[in-house]
């Protein structure tokens, strides 16, 4: 497939991951999750505002009972990460004794994660497990335990499929990558 070039605000990005990619990608999650989860009677977390996209089109496949709600924890301004992680905010629910299923947009560092991780242990859940679109292995620094992965892509910025760059390009339906010139 040849390479869509676009520009964001002062930013050129060209596409990475294709609409089709991430569609077979989803797919397949949803797949080993109505599989995994068929009798655990799962809630599922998404993270706004990056996850929203996924936790959708993922949504729509699962199949089995279960329940979706989202939070909110906004780390990250322009490219780099700033390591300050704020509150998780919008649990309303229950989740003593739930199987809890987060749905995460990327996971770069892995310091968003981790820090959920440990908020939501006090709400002492049966069981925590961790899905991601996208996951950067080289700017892991903290340990997380992924069990749903759709793509492991380099160290680099990339906006689209509800990854935004200064607030834009969530609504491409495709996966873009910083272009260094
Ligand atoms: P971490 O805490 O794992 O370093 O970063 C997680 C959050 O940073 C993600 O939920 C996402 O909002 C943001 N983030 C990390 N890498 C990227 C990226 O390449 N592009 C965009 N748009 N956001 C990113």
């Amino acid at each position: 497939m040849a390479k869509k070039r676009i520009k964001v605000l002062e930013l050129v990005f060209e596409t990475s991951i294709s609409e089709e990619r991430i569609k077979a990608e989803v797919e397949r999650i949803a797949e080993e999750m109505n599989r995994d989860l068929a009798d655990k009677n799962p809630i599922f977390l998404g993270i706004l505002n990056g996850a929203f996209m996924f936790a959708s089109d993922l949504f729509k496949q699962i199949t089995i009972p279960c329940q979706i709600t989202f939070l909110k924890l906004a780390s990250y301004e322009g490219t780099k990460t700033t390591g300050a992680v704020k509150q998780l905010i919008g649990i309303n629910q229950d989740l003593r004794d739930r199987t809890v299923v987060v749905l995460e947009d990327i996971v770069d560092t892995g310091i968003t994660l981790d820090t959920i991780v440990r908020q939501l242990n006090g709400y002492e859940p049966r069981e925590i497990l961790l899905a991601t679109m996208l996951h950067k292995p080289d700017a892991l620094q903290r340990q997380v335990r992924l069990d749903y992965v759709g793509f492991e892509i380099p160290n680099e910025f990339v906006l689209g499929y509800g990854l935004d760059y200064n607030g834009y390009a969530r609504n491409l339906p495709e996966i873009y990558t910083l272009v260094k010139e």
